[in-house]
This record gives C-alpha cells, structure tokens and sequence, in this order.
C-alpha cells in the first residue's frame, strides 16, 4: 500500500465517517503515524443526505475530501480502498490494494441499511445512505413528475406521484417534509400540467409516534408539522412487502407507488476476521468496554455507529447518531497516547447535547435535557448546529446561501437529472 515504514507505532483507521475523522484529527502532528482508509475518497455529512435527495442541496456541499481534512497532518497518510479481513494474530488488515500491518487498529466503519432480511423490499425500494443513494432518490422524483407529465393513465400517474417514506425517525420525518415542500411550491409553478392535488406522501412508522427516540411533545409537535404540509402518517404500521408497485402492510393499507424509500432502519458494518463472538447477533456492532477496545482484543478498538458499549446510562450502547461517534474518536485518540506512554486510559462518559429533526420551513423540533421546544426557534437552531457541524468553510458558505436563496424565493435549486436512475 506504499506506505513508508516509520519508527512510530502504525494506526490505522478503517472508516472516514464522523468517528474515524475525529480520531484521525486527534492524532494529528502527534508521535504516530497514521493510516485513514476508506471506500470512499470523502466524507459525507449524512444528516444533511435528505436535502441531496429532496433537491435543495448539491452532494458537493455535503461531502468533504479525506485527504483535504488531513493535508495538514504530518505523519498522516490516505488510502482508498475496502478494508476486506482482518488477521488479528498476524496485525495484518487486507485490502483489495494489499496488505497493511498495524500496531493499533481502529474499526469505524458504521453502519448499512437493515432491510430485516426481506429480499424483495431491499431489490425494489430506495435507500438513503450514501451520496450516490441521494442522487437516485433525486432522478427518480424529478423522472416520475416528467413521466406523470406525460401519462394519460390514471392509475400509471397516481402511482407515479405517491412516495411512501418507511421510518418515521428523523430521516424518514425530515424527507417527508422535504418532499412535501417540493410537493407545495415547486410542481405547481415547474409542472402546470400535473394537478399537485394529486400527489401524496405517506409516512409508515412501526412504533405508536414519529420521532421515537424523541420526546412526546417532539412527535406530536412534528405529526402535526407533517399534517399541516399534507403528509399522510400512518403509526404502528408495517411494511409486509413492496414488489416495486404495490405496499402491503400489516393493516388494511395497500398503497400503489412506484417510489418506495426504506428510512427503517440500520445494522453494523463489521469487518471479516475477528471472532464472532464480539459481533453482537441483533445489531453487528462490535461489543467494546469503556475505552473503545474490542472485547479480547489489546489493540484493536471500535467507534462510533459500530462500537456498542454497554454502560449504565445506556445499556443497550449510544446512540447511533453523530455526537457518540464524534466524542468517542476524540477521546480513543487521546487514549492511544496514554497507552503508548503507559498511563491509564479515560473512561468515555458520554455528552448528550440533545436531539432535534427539522419538518420543513420554520418546522423543527428540538430536545434538550431541561428544555424542548418546537416551531421557528427550533428550526432556526437546527440551521445554525448543522451549518456549523459541516466540514470545511466552503460547504458552510455555500449550504448557508443555498439555504437563504431557497428561503426567500421558495425555491430547491438542484431539480436536476444528471444521471437519470433506472429503476428495475
Ligand atoms: C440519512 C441519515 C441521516 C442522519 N441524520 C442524523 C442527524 O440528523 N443527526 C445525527 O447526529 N446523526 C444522524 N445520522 C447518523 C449519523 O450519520 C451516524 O451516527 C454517523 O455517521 C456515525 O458515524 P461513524 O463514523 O460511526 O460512521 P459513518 O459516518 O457511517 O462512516 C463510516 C465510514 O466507513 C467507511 N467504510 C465502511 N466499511 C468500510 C471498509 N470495509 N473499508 C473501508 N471503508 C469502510 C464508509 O465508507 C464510511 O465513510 C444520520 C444517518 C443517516 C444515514
């Protein structure tokens, strides 16, 4: 893999999410060298991936090249490729571009979509997990208005013109509303030969509330959100199938649609070769004690999404959102030192700064420990906390006039099919 043999001990970190990058920046310019890898030549801010889908933003604004975030760190190298076995005995990683020995292993390689082993939802419907994921969701929105413009076929251009949403979380939440945006102020002005009356948006959630994670006073606050943009919702419901025309689910609701998006949820991404015992069964995260070290394993440790460390304040691990992922790379990073130089290690005590979900303009709901709140104020804190949470100034400026454009003139400026999605 070309990388220079070094006196320093050898880190190698698989994944460049929010959890691999924090480590990464927390060994920068330190007596390590390190090793980043991932798939992917960028990192992508997944929460900000609906409005990729929903045409307000372009993927470049919310992606950030791996090697720009370590350009200043001395000892710091990048490679692109997939981490595909691990040889814990032999401290060798294999890649599809060779083999690579470490002192320190770090496994941040988060999380894949879990369509809870149904094969027929996973070869029809939609996933929302990555930048190219993003953009077919795109293409097949703008495709189906340009198809239902042209369709003398009722039942063809209903189907067409309802997208059902599976997962009331926030993504689910945050793209119904994004799509119902689209629905009230861009096909009637872009698409006067589609009666916008005509188009539905459903959102199937499997527990009794959206935004489960979330407050009561969250869900309703964002149901009635979602009501007031004409979102359907329909709690404690399930999808049983999707063959790529009809839902079925466990009640009386069948839905025709050629546009199903699977929001449901997520499972671990392990990597091959380590013993199965520390893969926990129902969620593939590699189980961790307070340090972030897998369970049997002196040097290699796991975070963020795929690390489940059970403490008493989260027995059944954190969170899989960003913050976990964020703090726990800053803190193993730090820790690493400590073991190099012999010192004891720091528990991972984690900050919980609260939760929040945006439903659409002046429309978010934000919890934190002693306060919750809904309506403008919230949406308007959401804006600031993920401007602020991207990577790179660059993005920053141009996500917060994408933001103000779209703002004032009611507009999502990325209506385009750069690369039309053949659905199957
Ligand atoms: C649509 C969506 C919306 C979300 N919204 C929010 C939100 O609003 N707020 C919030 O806090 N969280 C949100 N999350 C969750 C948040 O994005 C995750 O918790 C966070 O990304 C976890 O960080 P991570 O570093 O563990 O994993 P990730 O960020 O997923 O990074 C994993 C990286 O590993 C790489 N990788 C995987 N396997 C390999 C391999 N074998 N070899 C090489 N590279 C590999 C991947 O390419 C990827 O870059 C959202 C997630 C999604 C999908």
């Amino acid at each position: 893999m070309n990388i220079p043999e070094s006196k320093l001990p050898r880190v190698v970190i698989v994944g460049g999410g929010f959890a691999g990058v924090s480590m990464a920046k927390s060994l920068a310019n330190k007596n390590v060298q390190v090793v980043l890898i991932d798939k992917r030549n960028y990192h992508t801010f997944q929460p900000l991936l609906y409005q990729v889908s929903s045409a307000g933003l372009e993927p470049d604004s919310i992606a950030y090249p791996l090697r720009k975030i370590i350009k200043n760190h001395k000892h710091t190298y990048f490679r692109l490729t997939e981490v595909e076995e691990i040889d814990a005995n032999k401290k060798i990683i294999h890649t599809d571009i060779g083999t690579l020995t470490f002192d320190y292993l770090i496994l941040a390689t988060g999380t894949k979509t879990n369509y809870f082993g149904n094969k027929t939802i996973e070869a029809h419907s939609m996933p929302m997990k990555k930048v190219p994921q993003a953009l077919n969701i795109r293409s097949l929105i703008l495709q189906n208005f340009e198809s239902a413009a042209v369709s003398n076929n009722k039942a063809d251009r209903e189907a067409l013109l309802n997208f059902v949403i599976v997962g009331g979380g926030p993504t689910g939440v945050e793209l119904a509303g994004a799509i119902a945006e689209l629905k009230n102020h861009i096909l009637p002005r872009d698409y006067k030969d589609i009666d916008a009356n005509r188009m539905q948006i459903h959102l199937l959630e499997g527990n009794a509330r959206v935004l489960p994670p979330m407050s009561e006073h969250a869900s309703k606050k964002a149901e009635q959100f979602l009501h007031k943009l004409g979102v359907k919702v329909h709690c404690n419901t399930f999808v049983k199938d999707y063959d790529g025309k009809t839902v079925t689910t466990n009640s009386d609701l069948v839905l025709q649609s050629e546009t199903l998006i699977w929001a449901a949820g997520v499972t671990g991404r392990p990597v091959k070769g380590l013993d199965a015992k520390v893969v926990m069964e129902h969620s593939n995260r590699y189980k961790v004690n307070r340090y972030n070290q897998v369970e049997g394993y002196d040097s290699i440790f796991a975070l963020g999404d795929i690390a489940l460390m059970e403490t008493e304040a989260f027995p059944k691990g954190h969170p899989q959102v960003a913050q976990p992922a964020i703090q726990q790379g800053k803190l193993l990073g730090k820790n690493l030192l400590r073991l190099i130089d012999k010192k004891p290690l720091k528990e991972f005590i984690y900050n919980d700064k609260g939760s929040m979900a945006t439903v659409g303009r002046n429309k978010a709901v934000v919890d934190l420990k002693h306060y919750k709140f809904a309506g403008f104020f919230a949406w308007f804190v959401w804006m600031f906390v993920h401007l602020m949470s991207l990577v790179g100034f660059r993005n920053r400026v141009i996500v917060f006039f994408n933001w103000t454009y779209n703002y004032i003139n009611f507009d999502k400026a990325a209506r385009l099919i750069i690369r039309p999605y053949n659905k199957k």
